[in-house]
This record gives structure tokens, C-alpha cells and sequence, in this order.
């Protein structure tokens, strides 16, 4: 077969992933007056966890009352592992972006007074009209074209990224003078709602140019679904009963998702009904969550009225916190010309060792877009009118070392590492010994993507996700390993209490060689 074409593209600015981090990321570097090219794995607009979601966001106008009462209130659950100056960024910055929103047209809903209700962001029409601002400013867009792998050039700055498109095959390049990662977090190809595009591709890619991350062993966020649904939409369960087989209730541990998984764990079916949502939220909540009502009326089920059984599905850092470590305000990692932001990015600064879903990750992702955006932007003015020689920096399963003549089939090298972190008994309760066991398994899993190619006939997309799935398991359970203790949602079986000497990051990184090791100034991202 032919070698697949090449597309060459010349930008100033790269942002690959087009979530809500990666289309403000877009628009504040073009509004920074930088050419900007955005390439996404899927269709910009459809694509990622917040497109088939509602997200609730932080609307704050600056009252400064207001803002402190909602960070009193989030403070408690992040253990000792958020920084309030980020959350005040966030919170401004949030505000003024979704303002930005309503003035460039955005059809906010208003409430039951007339005025316009901005707290909450409709993820399709939300992510229709970043496509829309984003067309406008002038980006060029490359829909269903995966970034594989960054380019670095002779001094270690990264100049840009290779990948290929999906439809045709066609490999494209775009040569840059600066790359921002905004490529969401990992689910492991779980099914969740929006997940299935999310397999730490950025992650992987972030690491092969010299970044590191923090908190991946915060890690392990599970969505409620009905069983063999992906609507993993948290809200109606709010006003559900859980109930074992024989009808008795299931003993409440910690939030809903605990209690479901304490059940599910001993190997027996866990079922929910709406029941404790009255006549006029039942109405309210068809109306507002209409694709959580799908599998309900496609089985025939009325949900507020009939039990269903109930199921985990595994979101792991997209719900979760851990990501590329950002070593700035400009949402700079360790890697010159490198930018990350939303769920690629680690959000302990918002979430600390907790899930920052419900309000604070989609205003983390607007901010952090946007601060990327404008500091990729200025570092690609300082690059402009350089010669840069760029070479690419891609390893397990893209480019093999050679060392094994078979190839390796991506789908199988998938589910075995599935096999590590989906169950319950493995990543929702961490154990030192099962962590243990894991990451021998991983480690093997790693060493046949990097020595072997895939098969032919093998997806290299697919091959290239399972490289990324694996390096993020291993970087979540080498961190998972060092945290000997539970806080927040890292929680280990084996030390069930939180340890006062633990309360400082962890940052982690490396491909043959994974570590983990505490951060140095406790709390700070820096
Ligand atoms: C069911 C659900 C409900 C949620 N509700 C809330 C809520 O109410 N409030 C809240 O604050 N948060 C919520 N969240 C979290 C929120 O959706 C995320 O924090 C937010 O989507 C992060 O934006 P992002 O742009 O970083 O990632 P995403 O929105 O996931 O976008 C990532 C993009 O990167 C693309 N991509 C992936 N790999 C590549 C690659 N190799 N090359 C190019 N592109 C790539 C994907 O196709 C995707 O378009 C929810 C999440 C889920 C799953």
C-alpha cells in the first residue's frame, strides 16, 4: 500500500482537543493575533464530555461575599490539596467568558424572574456555538484528525504536532510555534457518556516531550448509569433509592456512587428508583435532562415509579483530578511552548484530592483555555522568524523500537489493560498488593507497545490509545502506590484513614520508567 499522504500546515498556535478548553484556547490566541490551527480526534462541537452533558459552571459576578461563600463551601473536600488563588482566577475568569458568551449571543435560558440563568451551559447548544465563535475567529478547524504525537525542535521546544485523519488516512503535520494540550482527561474507553474519544492521548504526549503531572491517583471517579446504558448523568440520582435484589434498602456508604459500588463489589445487582422527586421535578427533570430518559423509554421502564438496576461506569480522571502538571498562570508545563488546560491539565488547584464535576471543572476548563491560549500565543511571537529543524517525538505504539518482530493487536492490548482499571475491586478500592499486582501487568502491557508495531490491519489509532491508556494507568497506580492512605477520592482498602503526613501533592511522570515522588511545596502547582 502507498504511504498515506501528507498535509502541512504552518500556525503560531496548536490546539488539539476541541472541548470547551480547547475552542476558548482557540479564540484567545486568535484574539491574541495568533494563526491558530485546532485539531480534535472527533467532530469540534460534538466531541468530548461536555458535548451530550449539562454542565453547571461557576457564575459569579465579583461579589466578593459570594465568591468566598462558595469557596468555604468546596474547601473542606480538598483535603488540604487546592490553592485559593486559583480558585478566585477561575471564578473571574469563568464569569467574564460565559459574560463574553451572552454578548457574542449565546441564547441563555432566563429564569422564573426574566433574568438570563448563566450557570449552566447546555453541552450541545454550548459546544455548537464555541464552533461557531471559533469559525468566526478566524481558526482553522481539522475535525476528525487525532494529534499522535508533538515535535520538538534542536532545543527541546516543542514546534508543533503530527497525526493522522481519520476518514482518509492522510497524515497531517501543522508546524508551530507553540502547542496547546487540551485533549480532555482518561475514561479507558469505558462507554461513558462523551468519554469514549478520552484516552490520555495528551498525557501520553506531554510526557514523551519532558512534562510531568500531579494527582493522578486521584483518579477513580465512577458515573451512576443504569446497567448497560452510558448516560452516566449524575443529576436525577439525587432523588433516588437504592435498593438490594429482595427489595430492602442498600446500606448508605459515603455519596450514591459509594453506595451502589458497596453493593456491586460483593457481586450482587444494586437497583434504583426515582421515588423521592415529587410531581413537579419529575416534569422538570424530563424536560431538562432528556437523554437521561432515553433508555428508560426505550425499555418501557417509568423510572420515578419502577426499580432498575444500576451500574458503574469508569471516568476515571475525567470526572476525576489528576493531569499534565501546569507550572504557571499562563497554564505553561515544564516543556518550552508547551500549554495545557481543562481536564488534560491536573485540577487539584480547584478540586484538591476531590472530583471538581458540578461547577468547578467546566470553569477550569474555561479559564485554563484561555490562559493557555494567551500564553501560547506570546511564546509563539518570541519563536517567529526562527529556523526550526523539528523532529518527532513519539514512542509506544506509533513508532516501535524494534525489538520484537510480532505485532500487537490494539484491541486485545486494550481490554487487558482494562482488565486493571475498570473493576470496582481493583480501582474504586485501591489495595498496596493490588496496586502492586497492577502495575507488574501494565508494566508487561507497556513493553509489548513499545518494542512491537501493531499487526497489519490493526488500527494505528487505536494502537497509539492503548499506549496512551496503558501510560496513564501506570502513572495513576505508581501515585496511588506512594499515597498510602485515603483522602478524597483515592481511596485504599488497605489504609482506610487519612494521614496527616500525606497532605502534599504528588507529581508523577516517565515511560520505561515510571515515578512517582511528593511535591516539594506542599499545595502549590508550582
Ligand atoms: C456526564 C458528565 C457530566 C458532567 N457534568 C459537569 C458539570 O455539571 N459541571 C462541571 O464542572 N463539570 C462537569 N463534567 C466535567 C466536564 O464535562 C469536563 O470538565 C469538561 O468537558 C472538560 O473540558 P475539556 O475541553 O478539557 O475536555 P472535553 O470536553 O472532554 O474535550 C476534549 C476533546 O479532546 C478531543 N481529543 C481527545 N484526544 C485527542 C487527540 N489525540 N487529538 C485531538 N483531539 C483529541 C476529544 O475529541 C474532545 O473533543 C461532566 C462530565 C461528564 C462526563
Amino acid at each position: 500500500m502507498a504511504d498515506p499522504s501528507t498535509l502541512t500546515l504552518d500556525a503560531d498556535v496548536l490546539v488539539l482537543g476541541g472541548g470547551p478548553a480547547g475552542t476558548w484556547a482557540a479564540i484567545a490566541a486568535a484574539e491574541a493575533g495568533a494563526k491558530v490551527v485546532l485539531a480534535d480526534k472527533g467532530y469540534v462541537g460534538t466531541s468530548g464530555a461536555t458535548a451530550p452533558s449539562n454542565t453547571g459552571a461557576w457564575y459569579l459576578p465579583p461579589d466578593p461575599g459570594r465568591r468566598e461563600a462558595v469557596i468555604a463551601q468546596r474547601w473542606p473536600g480538598t483535603l488540604g490539596l487546592a490553592d485559593r488563588g486559583w480558585m478566585e482566577r477561575v471564578m473571574e475568569l469563568s464569569w467574564r467568558r460565559i459574560d463574553q458568551l451572552a454578548d457574542s449571543g449565546y441564547p441563555f435560558p432566563v429564569d422564573e424572574t426574566g433574568r438570563p440563568y448563566r450557570a449552566n451551559l447546555r453541552g450541545p447548544d454550548y459546544m455548537r456555538f464555541m464552533r461557531q465563535l471559533v469559525g468566526k475567529a478566524g481558526v482553522r478547524i481539522l475535525d476528525h484528525a487525532p494529534g499522535l504525537e508533538l515535535l520538538l525542535d534542536g532545543d527541546g521546544r516543542v514546534a508543533g504536532a503530527a497525526g493522522r485523519r481519520r476518514n482518509s488516512g492522510e497524515i497531517w503535520r501543522v508546524r508551530s510555534g507553540a502547542v496547546v494540550i487540551a485533549t480532555g482527561g482518561c475514561a479507558f474507553l469505558s462507554r461513558a457518556l462523551g468519554c469514549n474519544v478520552l484516552t490520555g492521548d495528551g498525557l501520553l504526549m506531554a510526557a514523551e516531550a519532558g512534562a510531568d503531572l500531579s494527582g493522578m491517583e486521584f483518579s477513580s471517579v465512577y458515573g451512576l448509569a443504569p446497567l448497560g446504558s452510558a448516560v452516566t448523568k449524575g443529576l436525577p440520582f439525587f432523588w433516588a433509592s437504592f435498593t438490594h435484589e429482595d427489595g430492602t434498602p442498600a446500606e448508605t456508604q459515603g455519596d450514591r456512587a459509594g453506595t451502589v459500588a458497596g453493593v456491586l463489589v460483593q457481586g450482587r445487582p444494586v437497583y434504583a428508583v426515582l421515588d423521592r422527586a415529587d410531581e413537579a421535578l419529575r416534569g422538570w427533570l424530563r424536560k431538562s435532562q432528556p437523554n437521561c430518559f432515553l433508555p428508560f423509554d426505550r425499555a418501557g421502564i417509568d423510572p420515578f415509579t419502577q426499580r432498575f438496576p444500576v451500574s458503574l461506569r469508569l471516568e476515571g480522571t475525567v470526572r476525576g483530578t489528576g493531569g499534565i502538571r501546569l507550572t504557571g498562570e499562563d497554564c505553561a508545563t515544564l516543556v518550552p511552548g508547551l500549554y495545557a488546560a481543562g481536564d488534560a491539565a491536573t485540577r487539584e488547584d480547584i478540586g484538591g484530592a476531590n472530583t471538581g464535576a458540578g461547577g468547578p471543572n467546566a470553569s477550569w476548563a474555561i479559564a485554563t483555555g484561555a490562559l493557555a491560549g494567551q500564553g501560547a500565543a506570546r511564546f509563539a511571537r518570541g519563536t517567529a522568524g526562527r529556523d526550526r529543524r523539528r523532529f518527532a517525538v513519539g514512542t509506544a505504539g506509533l513508532r516501535p523500537d524494534g525489538r520484537e518482530a510480532a505485532g500487537f493487536a490494539p484491541d486485545e492490548v486494550v481490554r487487558a489493560t482494562q482488565a486493571e482499571v475498570l473493576p470496582l475491586e481493583r480501582n474504586y478500592y485501591r489495595s498496596g498488593a493490588g496496586l502492586d499486582a497492577s502495575l507488574g501487568v501494565l508494566d508487561g502491557l507497556w513493553r509489548e507497545v513499545r518494542d512491537r508495531a501493531p499487526r497489519p490491519g490493526g488500527d494505528p489509532i487505536r494502537a497509539r490509545e492503548a499506549a496512551a491508556m496503558i501510560a496513564t494507568a501506570r502513572w495513576m497506580y505508581a501515585s496511588a502506590r506512594l499515597r498510602a492512605e485515603t483522602r478524597g477520592i483515592n481511596r485504599r482498602a488497605d489504609r482506610p484513614d487519612t494521614d496527616a503526613a500525606l497532605a502534599h501533592r504528588i507529581h508523577s511522570g516517565g515511560l520505561d520508567a515510571v515515578w512517582a515522588r511528593p511535591a516539594t511545596s506542599p499545595g502549590a502547582s508550582a
